[in-house]
């Protein structure tokens, strides 16, 4: 489609105001999904964190990794093993998830920022001890009963370190966090990037978090497109994991939103990250796309 200059300039002018409403304020991005590994959606995702920041946001990155760890865990022969959609991690297992997440995944990201002209950070959880975790148990539903189950080194965050992030940010950087914490014994933990995210995003009391994912946003019924919802308040959305509408991948991300509204971040949404430009469509249209999970 080719647009007129009147319309290119109009589409420029209907982000005023939004341009106006975020200017100096923080966006927390979790970057996972087809748009982690197909070139050109990376690429615009890029571009889109670059604009953020030309435009005077302060836009700070999380990101997964799960498919290049299991990539490489495949390539050495070692087979994964799953409880309640958690990775059992070993020694090894997070020893290889440390070295995939912070010393491929995170590099390269930064890396095409900084080709776009913007200046990003690395920083896994051990930098400035910037992710404080311990281990998390998995919970192994039994009928009425659940059974915690110890799955080796996968963490939860215990705390934050926001000052290095602030730190950053003030001085114009983009943090691109890996999500690796640190436990009290100098052990790693591998994180669910949704709720580190969540966490960075609490912390900071970000103006939003995007969850940008393989799926247009949360349905009513997983089976029918037709039953897509662009807002959910917080107790519908505790609601529909309870009665289990909410599963699998989708569990983890409406947490995320619901515990970084809880700490005081703003909106969340959770948006399809296969669309291009779906990050700057979210947040300088008037229409949005995605789910929003508000207070
Ligand atoms: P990511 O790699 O972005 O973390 P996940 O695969 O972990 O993505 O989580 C998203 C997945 O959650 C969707 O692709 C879908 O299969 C699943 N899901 C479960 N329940 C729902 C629901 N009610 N609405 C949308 N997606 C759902
Ligand atoms: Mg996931």
């Amino acid at each position: 489609m080719e647009f007129s200059s009147k319309d290119k300039a109009a589409i420029l002018v209907e982000a005023l105001p939004y341009i106006q409403k975020f200017f100096g304020k923080t966006i927390v991005i979790k970057y996972g999904g087809n748009a982690m590994v197909n070139n050109e959606l990376k690429a615009k995702v890029m571009e889109d964190i670059a604009l953020m920041k030309y435009v005077g946001i302060r836009p700070v990155v999380v990101h997964g990794g799960g498919p290049d760890i299991t990539g490489f865990l495949q390539k050495i022969g070692k087979k994964s093993e799953f409880v309640s959609g958690l990775r059992v991690t070993d020694e090894e297992t997070v020893q290889i998830a440390e070295m995939v997440l912070v010393g491929k995944v995170n590099t390269e990201i930064v890396s095409l920022l900084n080709h776009r002209g913007v200046k990003a950070v690395g920083l896994s959880g051990k930098d400035a001890e910037l992710i404080r975790a311990k281990k998390k148990l998995a919970e192994v539903y039994e009928g009425e009963t659940v059974r915690m189950v110890d799955i080796g080194f996968v963490g939860e965050v215990e705390k934050i370190n926001v000052d290095i992030l602030n730190d950053l940010l003030d001085q114009d950087y983009i943090p691109v966090i890996a999500p690796i914490g640190v436990g009290a014994n100098n052990e790693s933990y591998n994180i669910n990037a949704d709720y580190v995210a969540a966490e960075v995003a609490g912390a900071l009391h970000a103006e939003k978090l995007l969850l940008l994912t393989d799926i247009e946003g949360i349905y009513k019924d997983y089976h029918d497109k037709t039953t897509f919802v662009s807002t959910l308040t917080q107790d519908e959305a505790k609601e529909m994991i309870k009665d289990g509408t909410i599963a699998g991948g989708m569990i983890p991300k409406v947490e995320a939103c619901l515990c970084s509204l809880e700490a005081g971040a703003g909106k969340t949404h959770i948006i399809d990250g296969r669309l291009d430009h779906s990050l700057i469509l979210e947040v300088f249209t008037p229409q949005g796309i995605g789910t929003e999970v508000v207070r």
